[in-house]
């Protein structure tokens, strides 16, 4: 694509844009933000949204929106080398100061070297200069294992954009060169500087030590930067609507962030603590303005209920004519006000996550709830008009024995009982829709030293879930493949020495087993070792405020089959987060 043709695409989606900035370029920082996917996906995510608000909201800061051309572009525009440019002023990306990604997904890496290689920069941090944009990397990836994309990046920005962009603007201000840059970023809270750390290895591969260079100034852990309370903070929310995009007639909105339940193979819940609400009168507020431009109201929140005015605030949306959709709900979240709320709003699917079908390994993930509370759950969603139920799975739990596939199986079938009851009266039947992953161990959880399930045992228990769920009517079942779930863990799981494996998957569409064989990766070594000896974890550079010691006395607790119940939980996680003391 030439750049005339970029230029008229940018205008063409502004023009069915409401609410982008535009602002002068002079005497700004000038930050191009790219969201490593295309405008269609990017649009709908809420993190992007937010950074570029928050960017915005700066006056000495001028930031414009960069995203993956679709695929059926990508490779003539690659071959053609024109050079990118940004949406709002349509600048190539090369002559800004900063290139910024918001990164939410493993799978989107790739693509990171690809907007790089489009915008004209070297891919590898060591060979750009300061006549480059400074190329940071945030995104909530960086806060689980930022060491894969480590060699690209110039700046990690690990934790939340709220607390990281006053720093990082008020280092950019003070810095005389690049280099003063980066160390007075090293010195401010959440941001890795990759190059100022030599990483060791022991004699068996593993790190034995990420070591400070002498003269940067960069902290042997680089602790997370995240908001204290949201008491005063506006939540994150859309700022721009567009119908070009995934959730296009929705007004995205985080009500309250993290969630206390503790699952223990839960990264998000692990690490978005504490427990933090937004206030409702502002949302509301961004809610009343936004309706004008939405039918709906998508509620992204991992713990909805959590917020402890969630009744009032789903009356209000419900009473300005939203439909509300919330990202899922957790099964003690559901009440009975709340489900008649979501059903006079239009919803007629509610997402749950039993996780697994055993009461017994429920105990071992700490998920605190028994099948005889999601039997009532679904009583009381049924009851209510809801037609149908999507249901979350996993598979390659620790312990996990053939009786707990089959318990995914039994309580399926029970669910589907209650559906079809309530079904059969008012003349419908609904349906079930599972979901079921492989475990894929994560960095910042209970389960982070534990391998991934070999995987013939995991393609022997996808066989035997597949072939016990075939047949149901009224329940369908989508089941992960193996292959899919050992690329995410490498990418989850790995360290630096991952890097080559991303450059060769990029060059080639993807293709992550050729990409592995011709980088020389042990992708095994990452994915299927035990690391409860490893000196050092390649997360461990990140410090996010979770201690080793919790996590380890959580596995203990989980092969007891032992709870660590909700009810303290707001007390536990005030003891649980040193980071933001
Ligand atoms: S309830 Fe859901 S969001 Fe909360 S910790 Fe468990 S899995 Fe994570």
């Amino acid at each position: 694509m030439k750049q005339w043709q970029q230029r008229e695409r940018a205008r063409d989606l502004l023009s069915k844009e409401v609410g982008y900035v535009r602002k002068p370029h002079g005497g700004r920082l000038r930050v191009a933000l790219a969201f490593p996917n295309t405008y269609f996906v990017g649009m709908s995510n809420l993190g992007f949204q937010t950074v570029y608000k928050l960017f915005n909201a700066e006056p000495d800061i001028v930031c414009e929106r960069v995203f993956l051309p679709p695929k059926s572009e990508l490779t003539a525009q690659l071959e053609a080398g024109t050079p990118l440019v940004t949406l709002e002023s349509q600048t190539p990306v090369g002559e800004l100061d900063v290139l910024a990604f918001s990164v939410s997904f493993e799978w989107d890496y790739t693509n990171v070297l690809s907007l790089l290689r489009l915008a004209g920069l070297p891919l590898r941090a060591e060979a750009r200069s300061h006549r480059h944009p400074l190329v940071v990397i945030g995104g909530a990836v960086t806060f689980v294992n930022p060491e894969p994309l480590a060699l690209f990046a110039d700046v990690i920005a690990a934790g939340e954009g709220e607390a990281l962009i006053p720093s990082f603007l008020r280092a950019c201000q003070g810095a005389s060169d690049r280099g003063d840059l980066l160390r007075r970023l090293a010195g401010e809270r959440g941001f890795y500087v990759p190059s100022f750390y030599d990483v060791r290895y022991a004699d068996d591969g593993t790190i034995a030590a990420f070591v400070p260079r002498e003269g940067t100034g960069a902290p042997p852990v680089v602790k997370k930067a995240a908001l204290k309370t949201t008491d005063a903070v506006d939540p994150p929310a859309t700022t721009i609507f567009t119908p070009e995009t995934e959730f296009g007639s929705r007004f995205l909105v985080e009500v309250v962030r993290g969630c206390a339940n503790l699952c223990r193979f839960c990264w998000a819940g692990y690490n978005y603590l504490p427990v933090r609400a937004f206030p409702k009168d502002r949302i509301l507020q961004l809610a009343e303005r936004a309706r004008p431009h939405a039918s709906r109201v998508g509620l992204v929140s991992i713990a909805l209920c959590d917020h402890p005015e969630i009744e009032e605030i789903l009356t209000r949306l419900a009473g300005m004519g939203y439909s509300i959709s919330p990202a899922s709900l957790r099964l003690d979240d559901i009440t009975p006000t709340i489900v008649d709320l979501l059903r006079g709003s239009g919803e007629r699917t509610i997402t749950i996550a039993p996780e697994t079908g055993s009461d017994r390994l429920r105990r071992v993930i700490n998920k605190t709830v028994t099948n005889d509370e999601i039997r009532s759950s679904a009583e009381m969603i049924f009851r209510s008009g809801i037609e149908n139920l999507k249901l979350y799975f996993m598979i390659g739990l620790p312990t996990e024995t053939d009786e707990d596939l089959v318990a995914i199986r039994d309580l399926t079938l029970q669910l589907r009982e209650i559906m079809l009851a309530h079904g059969r009266g008012r003349g419908h039947l609904g349906k079930i829709v599972g979901s079921v992953n492989p475990l894929v161990p994560k960095p910042g959880t209970a389960y982070q030293w534990l391998p991934m399930e070999d995987d013939r045992t995991i393609e022997r228990k996808i066989s035997r879930v597949r072939s016990l769920m075939a047949g149901i009517d009224n329940v369908y079942f989508n089941i992960k493949s193996e292959r899919h779930s050992f690329y995410q863990a490498l990418l989850s799981l790995g360290d630096r020495r991952v890097a080559p494996a991303i450059e060769a998957a990029e060059r080639n569409g993807s293709n992550w087993r050729a990409a592995v064989a011709e980088a020389g990766v042990d992708a095994g070594f990452f994915v299927f070792r035990d690391r409860t000896h490893d000196a050092v974890l390649p997360w461990d550079i990140i410090d996010g405020g979770m201690k080793h010691d919790f996590f380890r006395a959580e596995f203990d607790k989980a092969l007891r089959e032992e709870w660590t119940l909700p009810p303290k939980r707001q007390r536990e996680n005030a003891r649980l987060l040193p980071v933001l003391q």
